[in-house]
């Protein structure tokens, strides 16, 4: 993904080393703790603390936009062909090419069994990511609140074209024109390339703010680099000044990618400290 990783990864495994190499000591009674250093050198000498090793990877744009494509998320499924929108095949071939020059990706739809959480439905992982999210923001005086979680190919597809037809004015004639469509696309994917399909995906907002992107709420997330969002294994689906990603940047919506991608390593510090 970037440079920082290996190093990290190395890291991480030294640090499981250590952590092994204390376990036995403390198995065998009388064991001389300080004979084998060279093995496992003395936990002091290891900078646990560092946030570097320790904390959440830093990321950026255009890197969150490919950890997002590239990490392979439970349950779904992949659609081979895009789905059909309008019913007129013309309009539609103009759609998904107009969409795949902005940078829209047909997604993996969920084919697994989704939770209920907030009137939304969400990927059980990503149901328990969010409700401790927002319960961590709310500790802070945030109150965050979950407007979208998952959408089917079907809904979508309703959404998608109920906003080229507010703008054409019409819900008859489907020989949209090019302008209308790449307008519609700045804000919305055509079916079967919303992430929403996945039941990893969140739009959110903040109670005190219309404009999510002026919120306390969107602070709380994105200080320090997403620090909050990826604590919890999110990240920013659309984040600003990244290459062609599909829509316009969406400041409220987060992927759930899992803390796997989202931290340096697997987070052990607990079991060193631990044995220290
Ligand atoms: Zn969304």
């Amino acid at each position: 993904m970037h440079l920082s990783t290996k190093y990290l990864a190395v890291a991480g495994m030294f640090l499981a080393a250590a952590a092994v190499g204390l376990l036995k000591n403390t198995d065998t009674p009388g064991a001389d703790l300080h004979s084998d250093t060279a093995l496992h050198p003395a936990p002091q000498s290891i900078s646990i603390d560092t946030p570097d090793v320790l904390g959440v990877d830093t990321f950026s744009h255009d890197e969150f936009r490919t950890t997002i494509q590239e990490t392979v998320l439970p349950g779904l499924i992949y659609l081979r062909l895009p789905p059909p929108i309008t019913n007129n095949s013309d309009t539609d071939e103009r759609i998904i090419r107009a969409a795949k020059t902005r940078g829209y990706r047909l997604q993996g739809v969920a084919n697994s069994l989704l939770d209920s959480v907030d009137n939304e439905f969400l990927h059980p992982d990503a149901a328990q990511a969010w409700t401790l999210m927002k319960e961590s923001a709310l500790r802070e005086n945030v109150e965050l609140v979950l407007k979208s979680g998952y959408r089917s190919v079907e809904q979508q597809r309703e959404l998608f074209l109920g906003r080229l037809s507010s703008i054409v004015g019409s819900v008859t004639n489907t020989s949209f024109p090019d302008w209308a469509i790449d307008a519609v696309l700045a804000t919305a994917s055509p079916p079967g390339f919303s992430r929403h399909h996945s039941g990893f995906t969140i739009d959110i907002a903040d109670q005190s703010q219309p404009n999510f992107d002026l919120s306390a709420g969107y602070e709380w997330m994105s200080a320090n680099n997403f620090e909050s969002a990826k604590m919890f294994g999110f990240m920013p689906s659309y984040p600003t000044d990244t290459a062609a990603q599909g829509p316009n940047p969406e400041s409220w919506e987060f992927v759930w990618v899992g803390k796997n991608a989202t931290f340096s390593r697997p987070n052990r510090s607990d079991e060193v400290i631990r044995h220290d």
